[in-house]
């Protein structure tokens, strides 16, 4: 069995445990191998795990949870490990990024992902939103999917363009004339969203899309 991990010291992790639920009942005939998902709380919990999502929340509150429970260098270690799937969405992505623009002292980041971020770069809670976009170029049949922002951060900078991959990019600019970049992938195993596919309702495209293009192929390659 492939375990598939959310981390669940804080934040939004039981949408996507949900979601992943919703992947191995609905499309179980198209994995060729079995799978289950378990909340991860602990060193023996992350063990277990073959993949593990980190949800959205508040990555400062993240940080310092797994910081004094002693967990901060077993996830450190985990995300660095390229047998290992990772999915990090918005708090996640904050929480997995090398460098931070903006509040950055307020996190000590897992300092994996080759890139630069701001945070809250959408603004405030109020300005949260849902907008339906086309992702069709990566994920077969997905042109009209809900991306739901709650004081999203973006990617400002890609710090190793050889291994981080863009995925999507708005059409607002930012202040340097740059499409904002909210989706990315560094090397096979690693996958960042500024947006929240956990929330899109029933909506199990993206979290399937995961599942087959990064878990499962990432097994594979190591077996
Ligand atoms: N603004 C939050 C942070 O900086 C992220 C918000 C979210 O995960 N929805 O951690």
């Amino acid at each position: 069995t492939i375990v598939i991990g959310v981390l669940a010291l804080q934040g939004a992790f039981i949408e996507h445990v949900r979601h992943v639920e919703r992947c191995i009942v609905e499309n179980k005939d198209q994995y060729n191998e079995k799978l289950s998902v378990i909340t991860v709380r602990d060193k023996d919990q992350l063990a277990g795990c073959n993949a593990l999502v980190i949800p959205g929340g508040e990555s400062t509150s993240m940080s310092l949870i797994a910081q004094r429970t002693g967990f901060y260098s077993d996830l450190y270690n985990f995300v660095h490990d390229p047998k290992k799937t990772i999915w990090g969405t918005c708090a996640g992505l904050i929480f997995l990024s090398q460098q931070l623009s903006n509040e950055a002292k307020l996190v000590k980041t897992l300092d994996l992902l080759k890139v630069k971020v701001k945070r809250n770069a959408f603004g405030r809670q109020a300005q949260s939103f849902t907008q339906t976009y086309d992702f069709s170029s990566f994920i077969p049949n997905c042109n009209d999917f809900p991306a739901t922002f709650i004081r999203a951060p973006v990617i400002e900078k890609i710090l190793d363009p050889e291994e981080v991959q863009v995925l999507c990019k708005l059409e607002e600019k930012d202040n340097s004339g740059q499409g904002l970049i909210v989706a990315a992938k560094q090397n096979d195993n690693i996958l960042v969203t500024s947006f929240h596919p956990e929330l899109a309702e029933t909506d199990i495209r993206f979290h399937d899309w995961f599942i087959k293009e990064f878990v499962l192929k990432n097994f594979n390659r190591y077996k």
